[in-house]
């Protein structure tokens, strides 16, 4: 790095204003990227008060003289770039010279600042762009840079500033972001006086994914790795078994640096294609690195989004590493049956590995921990009926004709309620007088469902009055159950069920942030859940409707989904938002099975259903054709 000048104007032009800090965590990721740029080894970030009172990052780096201190509160002034031509090189983080200037602009700032072979340090004091003193100062080589009352002189901004909790939340993002890149360098986050990351130096990618995310996660992981056309990719991405309702578990590294890629994006889902449902985000860690000259990181005031010189290239790699590795070995079994962490370790290093004879030793080995099914078709190659959860047991084959069991209830209804359990109920278009709730639910909407036929475990084709109707199973069952919960949660919060044992769940500060900021939310949906610790949450009751589903899984998309829309929109639009979701997956699923009976229960309540023609996501749950239709198709008429 070389000593700081001012750009020319013409460069000035060229590189667009634009907005830098918007909140205590824009400044924490400033403050880091500039030490990452300074060489350090250790950095050190302290907050207090989510950021609003003190934001400090202390670091180990080159360090700053007198002179360099005044330079470097100058807008525009860097020492990164000099020249046009460097714009379309970047190799550091920074390079728009505007952190340091706009943060003096909103806070009270300090710099207290070394280099290596100066024996004393320097100290500056901005206050609202106005330098307040400038002096000398006993410290150590390397940089302090302390921001205190963010944003005090301009109300309007810290209005808009969240919770504590939820400013933690985006500061943790930010510092695990830089984190996940940067792995020579160490890492401490001090929150309130209490240090809460601790994430040494000189680590590999998986052992710091590990540190941020949990070794349970980071042994999961499968790793992958391509150098092909000046693009190096090197990832570690979760089965799909893990995948989460938003991409919030998605990192994309370009070059050191945290991006959000379309294009990357877009082949990671093309590579998970059939892996897992459409709506699903798989969990993805991937670095690459690429000729900084083959890529503009100046597209974006905060530099999180790119433009690459020949982007279908990107896409094609990242997919094809993806795919190979996916294509390579046969992941589908144990993928889908959400395995549980320690087989689905083992799994993962037999994937790895490649070997097939180790892997088909790895795979049966963890079916064995699966529960039996039905008898002659092999587990391994059955879907798992519930999302996420071991395979539930399928209804007994060997009940006669017209019997419903408890199971059916459930699987419908979600409670078993009003079902005599083990006697034989006949299916309830014939059998509707004090049936529970489904009964009740039988008026002048019912329609009697003729002859009906399920067609690869997915599609429901049914006789109508004129013609006949292909219905989509889990489209329907979804629209019905979303109805329920809706006229539910307007009579108070829905009926949930207390665990025996609490489930725990480790959680990120931005989850348990957010579990307490939607307490309220929470309880109106059945959920109710406790701090075990500080990184810790305890499910203590849960949704009735949701027996089947597993809880960690639904707490940690249900957060996902309250920090993506929670801030942003009324809470009836969350609302409308997670009972979808929970009705997507009580319903069930294409490619589940069904007896008799639980299609003609399903049929039964279509009627009932206002506008059932459409799943709550929008797409159509029924088709008509009509006689005629089929008449003309056949040229009769
Ligand atoms: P940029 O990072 O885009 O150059 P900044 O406003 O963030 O602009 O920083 C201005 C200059 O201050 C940098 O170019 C660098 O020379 C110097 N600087 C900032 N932070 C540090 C630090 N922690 N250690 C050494 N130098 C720093
Ligand atoms: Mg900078």
């Amino acid at each position: 790095m070389s000593r700081i000048k001012v750009l020319p104007d013409l460069l000035v032009n060229k590189i667009a204003a634009g907005e830098v800090i918007e909140r205590p965590a824009s400044v924490v990721k400033e403050l880091v990227e500039n030490s990452i740029d300074a060489g350090a080894t250790h950095i050190g970030v302290t907050i207090e008060d989510g950021g609003k009172q003190l934001i400090r990052v202390t670091d180990d780096g080159l360090g700053m003289t007198a002179e360099d201190l005044r330079l470097a509160v100058t807008p525009h002034a860097t020492s990164k770039i000099s020249q046009e031509d460097d714009l379309f090189n970047i190799a550091t983080l920074g390079f728009r010279g505007e952190a340091l200037p706009s943060i003096g602009a909103v806070s009270h700032l300090r710099i207290v600042s070394r280099p290596k072979d100066c024996i004393e340090g320097a100290e500056i004091v901005v206050s609202a762009e106005r330098i307040e003193s400038a002096s000398a100062a006993g410290c150590r080589p390397g940089t302090t840079i302390e921001v205190r009352d963010l944003f005090f002189n301009v109300p309007a901004r810290r209005k808009f500033l969240k919770t504590n909790a939820t400013e933690v939340g985006h500061i943790n993002e930010q510092v695990a972001r830089m984190a996940l890149a940067h792995r020579d360098i160490g890492f401490e986050l001090t929150n309130n006086g209490r240090s809460t990351h601790k994430l040494p130096g000189g680590v590999g990618i998986r052992e710091r994914i590990g540190a941020l995310y949990g070794a349970d996660l980071a042994d999961d992981l499968i790793a992958i790795e391509r150098a092909e056309r000046g693009l190096h990719i090197e990832g570690y991405v979760a089965p799909p078994a893990r995948s989460r309702s938003t991409p919030a578990g998605q990192y994309f590294l370009l070059n050191g640096r945290f991006i959000r890629d379309k294009f990357v994006q877009h082949a990671v889902r093309e590579a998970y294609r059939g892996l897992m449902e459409q709506s699903r985000h798989p969990v993805v860690f991937l670095f690459l690195t690429i000729d900084p000259s083959l890529v503009d990181v100046n597209v974006h005031p905060t530099k999180i989004e790119v433009r690459w010189q020949d982007s279908n290239m990107v896409h094609s790699q990242v997919l094809g590493a993806l795919r190979d590795k996916f294509l390579r070995t046969d992941l589908t079994p144990a993928l889908n049956a959400g395995p549980p962490a320690a087989e689905a370790g083992a799994f993962r290093r037999a994937v790895e590995s490649a070997d097939a004879d180790e892997m088909r030793r790895a795979a049966a080995d963890f079916f064995k921990t699966m529960p039996p099914r039905t008898a002659d078709a092999p587990a391994v190659f059955t879907r798992p009926t519930r999302e996420g959860g071991a395979a539930a047991p399928q209804a007994p084959t060997e009940r006669t004709p017209g019997e419903v069991g408890p199971e059916v209830w459930q699987a419908l209804y979600g409670r078993s309620e009003g079902t005599p359990s083990g006697s034989a109920v006949h299916p309830p278009f014939e059998a509707t007088a004090g049936k529970g709730d489904f009964a009740a639910g039988i008026g002048a909407g019912y329609e009697r469902p003729r002859r009906a036929l399920q067609v690869h475990n997915s599609y429901l084709v049914v006789e109508s009055d004129d013609g006949l109707m292909i219905i989509d199973q889990h489209a329907l069952h979804e629209r019905i159950m979303y109805d329920k919960l809706r006229r539910e949660i307007v009579d108070g919060p829905l009926e949930s069920q207390r665990l025996l044992l609490p489930e725990t769940m480790s959680a990120t500060a931005r989850e348990m942030a957010l579990a307490q900021e939607h307490a309220d939310l929470l309880h109106q949906l059945g959920v109710e859940v406790e701090p075990f610790g500080a990184d810790t949450l305890a499910i203590q009751s849960f949704p009735s409707i949701l027996k089947n589903v597993d809880a960690t899984s639904f707490l940690r998309d249900l957060l996902d989904r309250l920090a993506e829309k929670g801030t942003q929109t009324h809470a009836e639009e969350v609302i409308h938002d997670v009972l979808d979701m929970m009705s997507c997956k009580a319903a069930v699923k294409a490619g589940d099975p069904l007896t008799a009976e639980e299609i003609d229960a399903l049929i039964a309540q279509k009627g009932l259903v206002e506008k059932s023609s459409n799943c709550p996501h929008g797409r159509p749950t029924t088709l008509r054709l009509t006689i005629n239709d089929l008449e003309k198709q056949f040229k009769r008429k």
